[in-house]
C-alpha cells in the first residue's frame, strides 16, 4: 500500500517525464517550423494535442507509448487504482514502483506474461 507521499513523489515523478517529453516535442516543432501559426504555449493546453496530426508525426513510437504509459498512470492515481497489479490485484511494492512508475504488473504477473507473448518488454524499450 502507498502511502499519500509516496503517491505525491510519483506523481511529480510523472508529470516531469510528461513535462519532458513536451518539451521535446515544442523543439521539434520550433526546429521542423511546422507550427507557423500556432503559439507553442498553446501546446500544453490543448485537450486535441494527442490527436493533433503534428503530434503524431513529430512524436517517435517510444515517445508515444511513454506518454501513454504515463497518462495512464496519473489517470490511475486519480481513481486510487494505482500501484495495484492488473492481473492479481496485488499491491505492487513501492520500491518497483519508484524504479519504474508505470508498471502496472507486479514482478510475477510480468514475467508470466512475458513468457506468454514471448516478448520481453526488453525489445520494446530498446527500439527507437
Ligand atoms: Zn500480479
Amino acid at each position: 500500500m502507498l502511502r499519500k507521499n509516496e503517491l505525491l513523489e510519483i506523481k511529480a515523478f510523472l508529470m516531469e517525464m510528461k513535462k519532458e517529453i513536451l518539451q521535446n516535442l515544442e523543439e521539434k516543432i520550433k526546429s521542423n517550423d511546422m507550427s507557423e501559426q500556432r503559439e507553442i504555449g498553446d501546446i500544453f493546453d490543448d485537450a486535441d494535442l494527442e490527436q493533433s496530426r503534428e503530434f503524431n508525426l513529430l512524436l517517435t513510437t517510444r515517445e508515444r507509448q511513454k506518454l501513454d504509459q504515463i497518462e495512464s498512470a496519473l489517470s490511475k492515481l486519480e481513481t486510487g487504482e494505482y500501484g495495484y497489479c492488473e492481473d492479481c490485484d496485488e499491491a505492487i511494492p513501492v520500491g518497483r514502483l519508484r524504479a519504474m512508475p508505470f508498471a502496472t504488473l507486479c514482478v510475477n504477473c510480468k514475467s508470466e506474461r512475458e513468457s506468454l507473448e514471448g516478448t520481453p518488454s526488453a525489445y520494446v524499450e530498446e527500439k527507437g
